[in-house]
């Protein structure tokens, strides 16, 4: 079956009990034993759950692993896979990853013995100086957030292979209706729900996708142990929005290649960061490696005054952080959704106070421009 297909009818869809062919909210912490030692497959849902579990198979199905996992947040499902490795183990990260993981790396899990180091993921040789006798994993994101940077994927894979690291890759601005990382080889697929999968702006939830036997037994037992799941009411959520995950991403686009052709014609507009623009550099990777582009852009304006009075004026978008839902959000990702990274590392990484992150929604492409205009009026 084909990526709509299983958008709406993986999992244990229609429910076995009766039909419904909306999948049941089974909320429930607990599930009766039909004698001691037989249950009939659940337990207690902090291990599993059947609402859970038909999301869980419906994104595994999606990225093309072999099985996925549905967290509390996206950090919730960050913070419990990089417990796969242990204390003495190296990580690289690209640079310019989502702030929370920036912080997740930088300010907690050094104390219990991780090491981190950052860099861009652009550049073969600098990857490769960077592995240490101690380094296990490579963390990627791509397209990152919220410079649009983007991630050769398969150079990224490459790399992996030969020097025996695990891949990890945030696949949570692509989605696998864009990107498909598991097809290049990547071990781990991690995204933030929040945001397209879900795509309604209201669940927080995150998720993750194996390719092997080993590390989905090892990801079953750490969300078990770690007590990291989502909710089934949320997970119900979730489900629901990736039933028309496709036709979002594909308007999602549409607009924000709308906005971003548009924002490279104003003056007052400095830079625009869309990967979708030829004159993005990472432009003829994205091409290759995606199906699409995706719908967030970003933008630098003169000055940090220019920004903010940008960002007061809109009134179709939103001043909001996050990102993925069918409403336009804008916001300040220096005092938003960046400010957990130093001022003086997100000015090494290119993150700067007059930049402006987009989320382009569903709305009529008209009215978004005309928003988009009247807040740039005169600046
Ligand atoms: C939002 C986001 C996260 C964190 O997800 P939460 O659901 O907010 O915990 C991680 N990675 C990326 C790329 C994000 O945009």
């Amino acid at each position: 079956m084909r990526f709509e297909t299983l958008a709406i009818h993986s999992g244990d869809r229609p429910d076995r009990t009766f039909g419904a062919v909306s999948a049941p909210i089974y909320q429930t912490s607990t599930f009766a034993f039909e004698e001691v030692g037989k249950t009939k497959g659940y337990d207690y849902s902090r291990t599993a759950n059947p609402t859970r579990k038909v999301l869980e198979d419906t994104i595994a199905r999606l990225e093309g692993g072999k099985a996925g996992f549905a967290f509390a947040t996206g950090m919730a499902a960050e913070a419990t896979i990089i417990h796969l490795l242990k204390a003495g183990d190296h990580v690289i990260s690209g640079d310019d990853v989502y702030g929370g993981t920036y912080r997740l790396f930088q300010d907690v899990m050094p104390d219990f013995g991780l090491e981190f180091t950052f860099l861009r993921m652009d550049n073969r040789q600098k990857i490769e100086a960077a592995i240490k006798p101690n380094t296990k994993l490579l963390w990627l994101e791509t397209p990152s957030n919220p410079l649009l940077n983007i991630v050769d994927v398969e150079m990224a894979v490459d790399i992996a292979k030969k020097h025996n690291l695990m891949t990890v890759i945030d696949n949570t601005f692509a989605t696998p209706y864009f990107l498909k990382p598991i097809d290049y080889g990547v071990d781990l697929v991690v995204h933030s729900t929040t945001k397209y999968l879900n795509g309604h702006c209201d669940v927080v939830g995150g998720a993750v996708v194996t390719t092997t036997d080993e590390l989905t037994d090892r990801v079953q037992f750490l969300l078990n142990a770690m007590g990291t799941c989502a909710s089934p009411f949320d997970c119900w959520l979730v489900l629901r929005g990736i039933e028309t995950l496709a036709v979002r991403m594909k308007q999602h686009e549409a607009n924000a290649a709308a906005v971003a052709e548009y924002l490279t014609k104003q003056s007052a507009v400095k830079k625009v960061f869309y990967p979708g623009l030829k004159s993005h550099p990472g432009h003829e990777i994205a091409k290759r490696q995606m199906r699409g582009f995706g719908g967030v852009v970003s933008f630098e304006l003169g000055d940090v005054g220019a920004a903010k009075t940008f960002l007061n004026r809109v009134k179709v978008f939103s001043l909001a952080e996050s990102l993925g839902g069918v409403v336009s959000l804008a916001e300040h990702p220096a005092s938003m959704s960046h400010a957990s990274m130093p001022a003086d590392y997100r000015k090494k990484v290119g993150i700067s106070d007059k930049l402006v992150r987009l989320s382009v929604g569903l709305e009529n492409i008209d009215d978004l421009i005309e928003d988009l205009e009247q807040a740039l009026r005169r600046l």
